[in-house]
């Protein structure tokens, strides 16, 4: 099984302390690059600040909030999905496809039930991701939401090695990362090229002949294309107003954002608060309103909903408990940002004083396909059923030991159902697989049920 580039195994290998030491945001020092295994673990940084970074705007952004609010929706179906019988098509957006429903002789899940509303919300989400990816197609290289997740989680990984670490041995650890270079120019580094081809900011030079990307403008920009009025995202509003889906999603408000830049002649710009003031402008001038309106906004529509919609329930199930959470957590990063945006736009302020990493602390996993040699401290190996090693075997899982069983038991059923939502949406194509989790997904669901996984997807 090929491995996750993100997650190669002899990075992530019992490193627990290293981790440890960049979660509480101190990546500050040049200590690293002293020898061999110190560029191993600058390597194995590097890859953990880009994930926190992920999990930050997951919570930070409108965009990357609707991602989540898709997953936690989707996921309270997932039960009845599996319980109603019948095949189910990989990805579940086929039971809206007349010809393979036919050909497949699928049985589709009534609009009124749990699944047939899992459905729904999957198709309608996945129409809505590739109308994004069509409308950056014009570019040379795609600017979807997911890519501008990925350049802005960059900034935040590349940032302080540029900045804190400088130097040919530091430039040196990055070129070498474990990862195909034209992968990651394509879908992380991309955004470099668009700003050096609008002339709004070159890239810079590290040592003598090291080349690398200067990030540090790159978050006013993404942010503000990823503060989208996704309140609007609705059937009936689309309709009524074709225009309204590139000011929402990601590829078209980037597109008008760098087109005002361009228009006002932004040039050499390397000032992140300068950038900052121009992507307010140009929001108040497209949109009517500032980057940090939008994100408020957004969070108060989604409260008074998902409060409304708890309103007659009598208990809550572990999924509409991550809503609330998702909820909770997005007003306590958006607080900060509000206190101090440049805290997390900049990669300098977001490393060095603000120690955002200290703050928001994400819940994660640690893999690895070998098995991890030894646990750390503080670790404990994960014990869901796809994460769980046999008796006597290493652990391919581990993650922070947390204190209270209710706690361990909604994250134990949140992994399994995290899993199986992306193996019914994504199949094997998701690009998030980690180690021999995709394999027993998989074979968990052709034990159980009738799935009929089709064409890529496999
Ligand atoms: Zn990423």
């Amino acid at each position: 099984m090929p491995e996750s580039p993100l997650f190669p195994a002899d990075i992530l290998q019992d490193n627990g302390a290293l981790v440890h030491h960049n979660l509480n945001g101190s990546f500050s020092d040049s200590r690293y690059i002293k020898n061999k295994r110190d560029v191993r673990e600058l390597q194995g940084e590097v890859v953990i600040a880009h994930e926190h970074r992920h999990y930050i705007d997951y919570h930070l952004t409108n965009y990357g909030s609707w991602l989540s609010r898709f997953w936690d929706q989707f996921k309270q179906g997932v039960p009845d999905l599996l319980v109603r019988g019948g095949r189910i098509p990989v990805p579940v957006t086929y039971f809206d496809d007349d010809t393979i429903v036919r050909a497949l002789g699928l049985d589709r899940p009534d609009l009124t039930t749990p699944a047939g509303m899992a459905v729904r919300i999957a198709s309608n989400h996945a129409l809505r991701v590739e109308r994004d990816y069509l409308i950056s197609e014009s570019w040379a290289r795609a600017f979807n939401g997911p890519s501008q997740m990925e350049a802005l989680a960059t900034v935040f990984e590349v940032g302080p090695a540029e900045h804190f670490a400088r130097g040919p041995l530091v430039a040196n650890a990055l070129m070498t990362m474990p990862r195909d270079q034209a992968t990651w120019q394509r879908q992380y580094t991309w955004f470099g090229d668009v700003l050096a081809a609008l002339g709004i900011r070159d890239v810079i030079k590290i040592g003598e002949d090291h080349q690398a990307v200067s990030t540090r403008i790159w978050g006013p920009f993404l942010l503000a294309a990823m503060m989208g009025k996704f309140s609007r995202l609705f059937a009936k509003e689309l309709n009524a107003e074709p225009k309204l889906f590139g000011e929402i999603m990601p590829a078209g408000r980037l597109h008008a954002i760098l087109n005002y830049a361009h228009q006002k002649r932004v040039r050499d710009l390397d000032d992140p608060d300068l950038a900052w003031d121009i992507v307010n402008d140009a929001c108040l001038d497209l949109y009517g309103e500032s980057v940090l309106e939008s994100l408020s906004a957004d969070i108060e529509f989604w409260e008074k909903r998902l409060m409304h919609g708890l309103q007659d329930i009598e208990s809550l199930n572990p999924f509409m408990l991550g809503l609330i959470a998702h909820l909770e957590t997005r007003k306590s990063v958006a607080a900060r940002f509000a206190e101090n945006p440049s805290s997390l736009y900049d990669p300098i302020e977001y490393w060095d004083k603000s120690q955002v990493g200290a703050h928001v602390l994400p819940e994660f996993m640690l893999a690895s396909s070998a098995g991890f040699e030894s646990i750390p401290d503080g670790y404990i190996q994960t014990s869901s059923m796809f994460y769980s090693s046999p008796d006597g075997d290493r652990a391919n899982f581990i993650k922070p030991r947390v204190a209270s069983a209710q706690h361990r038991e909604l994250q134990a059923a949140d992994e399994e159902a995290t899993a199986i939502s992306r193996f019914l949406i994504s199949g094997a194509r998701s690009r998030t697989w980690v180690g021999p989790e995709r394999d027993r997904v998989r074979a968990w669901l052709q034990s159980r049920v009738d799935i009929r996984v089709i064409g890529p997807f496999g």
